[in-house]
């Protein structure tokens, strides 16, 4: 199987750093092959602009999402941006490997997402009419690829439990899982998060190693969220809310898991 590591942490002697060399041997030695973007050695240029559509048309104001459209149809995007794409046409199992930053994923990760999540790659692919939303949450170009986060924190995991102050990690991660993966067709997978960062130590590495290096070997195994598609029944069409049948106790986040 084919793994791409995108790797967001500016050291390489971090513990992040040794969580993903580690995860590289793991894989290799299971005889899978990888691939790491290392967005910081890569000097990843982290925010979309009209550099990333560099033959559009000038006479006319710069369009996020039209300017990326007509550049990714056309072949003309910034050769950094096609290059990514092409490793995840390339990739089975893609991994986003980042510190948990203010709650969310490091700047250089989001513009990576940003940029290399082009229109017609990841957003506005497939029917778009009276009838239809196009094929995403569930379907489109990445469908079939499973995906993962690796996340560090330094709070507690009681911090991140469901009355924990931080509020739950499934809720603060919901937007990447549902929203970033989700939305272009992965199958995504419960996360590795390892809490309390500070109080590691040899011991709790090895032991943290021994956990990540299970979920590894199980990559190909490991039951996706149940997420909710979009186009399997459950929502109503064009407002796109759940049908009033379905989880009617529920709401917020967790009524998009099936
Ligand atoms: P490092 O700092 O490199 O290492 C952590 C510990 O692991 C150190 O004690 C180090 O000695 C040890 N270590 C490293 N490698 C090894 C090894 N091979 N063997 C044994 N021990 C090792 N946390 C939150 O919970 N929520 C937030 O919203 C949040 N926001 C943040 C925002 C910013 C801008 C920053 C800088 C930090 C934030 N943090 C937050 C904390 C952050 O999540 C942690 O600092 C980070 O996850 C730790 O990962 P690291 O790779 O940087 O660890």
């Amino acid at each position: 199987m084919n793994v791409l590591l995108v790797y967001a942490h500016p050291e390489p002697t971090s513990l992040n750093g040794s969580l993903r060399d580690f995860a590289v041997q793991r894989l290799e030695a299971a005889g899978h092959t990888v691939q790491v973007s290392d967005l910081y050695a890569m000097n990843w240029k982290a925010i979309l602009d009209a550099d990333d559509s560099p033959e559009r048309d000038t006479s006319r104001p710069f369009h996020t999402s039209l300017d990326s459209k007509i550049a990714f149809a056309q072949g003309t995007q910034a050769a950094d941006i096609a290059r990514e794409q092409e490793k995840l046409r390339w990739a089975d199992t893609l991994i986003l490997q980042f510190p948990l930053w203010w709650f969310s994923m490091p700047a250089i990760l989001k513009g990576w997402v940003e940029r290399v999540y082009a229109y017609g790659f990841a957003y506005g692919v497939g029917e778009h009419s009276d009838a239809r939303w196009g094929d995403r949450y569930g379907e489109g170009t990445l469908q079939g690829k499973r995906a993962m986060l690796m996340v560090t924190a330094g709070g507690w995991e009681s911090h991140y439990s469901p009355r924990g102050i931080n509020g739950p990690i499934d809720d603060l991660l919901f937007p990447i899982h549902h929203g970033t993966l989700y939305y272009p067709g992965f199958d995504v997978l419960p996360p590795f998060v390892v809490y309390r960062t500070s109080r590691m130590d040899e011991a709790r590495f090895a032991q943290t190693c021994e956990a990540l290096g299970a979920r590894l070997d199980e990559l190909w195994s490991t039951r996706p969220i149940a997420f909710r598609q979009q186009n399997a029944g459950d929502y109503r069409f064009p407002d796109l809310t759940l049908k009033d049948e379905i989880a009617p106790d529920r709401e917020g986040f967790a009524a998009h898991l099936r």
